[in-house]
């Protein structure tokens, strides 16, 4: 994420010239020698982001799965059927569908994403999550990520939804819109809220921007998120978007957190 400024420079002396390129071939052998590490246990591995015994250790989530909130089932109870939790409780956003559940290894792989600065990480996490959600990009506009706080951006530099939401882009083709949807309160980190404190907490959070309009109304959005805990804020962005006039909202995440095995009613 360099902002590309350059600063106006004299003529190299032949000695800088010569720390150049001494630079360049250390740079390049430093670069050669250092394996990449494992993003969850930090052991080398090749070319991808996980070593085999953590890659074996992510759980994908795959049908049986509750039709409206991807949450898996431990048995096939037949089409259609609903999970507790979309009855008792119905999200605003139509489907959720998710690529795995969040367990040591997901929460590893969204940390180092998020706070490590293993932005080489969203390109795979993205194509994990643009598998997961092949029923929702095929009939959609547009991948809306969930915004962050301009404080925050400004913090971090970079929203890992947005990124991630360009490497599902990549793989379905569907466009991703940035600047429609905004977080306008300053919210505190979710993380240690109750369900009902995290409803609360991200209550009016969210707000089409007057621009941002006319990319929502009427069209079938897919919200981007890296993890769906409760559901909270990704039902606080879907009103925000319904309110804005969009005929349909889902939601994709990279991981979501999944209770003990639960049997569908
Ligand atoms: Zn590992």
């Amino acid at each position: 994420m360099a902002d590309g400024v350059t600063l106006p420079e004299a003529a190299p002396s032949r000695l800088t010239r010569l720390v150049g390129a001494m630079r360049a071939v250390f740079g390049l052998a430093v670069d050669v020698a250092l394996p990449q590490l494992c993003a969850s246990c930090r052991e080398p591995v090749g070319s991808d982001g996980l070593c085999p015994a953590c890659w074996s250790r992510i759980s994908f989530i795959a049908p049986p799965y509750c039709e409206r909130l991807g949450i898996p089932f431990p048995y096939d109870p037949g089409p259609g059927v609903l999970s507790m939790e979309a009855i008792a409780d119905p999200p605003a956003y139509r489907r959720a569908r998710v690529a795995v559940r969040f367990d040591d290894v997901a929460r590893a792989l969204v940390h180092a994403l998020k706070y490590g600065d293993r932005l080489d990480l969203a390109p795979m996490m993205g194509r994990w999550m643009a598998t997961a959600g092949r029923s929702l990009t095929a009939d959609a506009d547009a991948l809306i990520p969930v915004p962050l706080h301009w404080r925050r951006y400004w913090a971090r530099r970079f929203n890992q939804s947005a990124l991630l939401a360009e490497a599902i882009s990549k793989a379905s083709g569907v466009p991703v819109v940035l600047d429609a949807l905004k977080r306008v309160k300053a919210t505190p980190q979710q993380v240690g809220l109750s369900q009902s404190a995290r409803a609360l907490n991200v209550q009016g959070a969210f707000r089409v921007s007057p621009a941002g309009k006319a990319a929502v109304a009427g069209r079938r959005l897919i919200l981007v998120d890296d993890v769906i805990t409760t559901g909270a804020t990704v039902d606080a962005c879907a009103r925000a978007l319904l309110r804005a006039g969009a005929a349909d909202v889902s939601a994709l995440a990279f991981a979501r957190v999944v209770a003990a095995a639960r049997p569908p009613i």
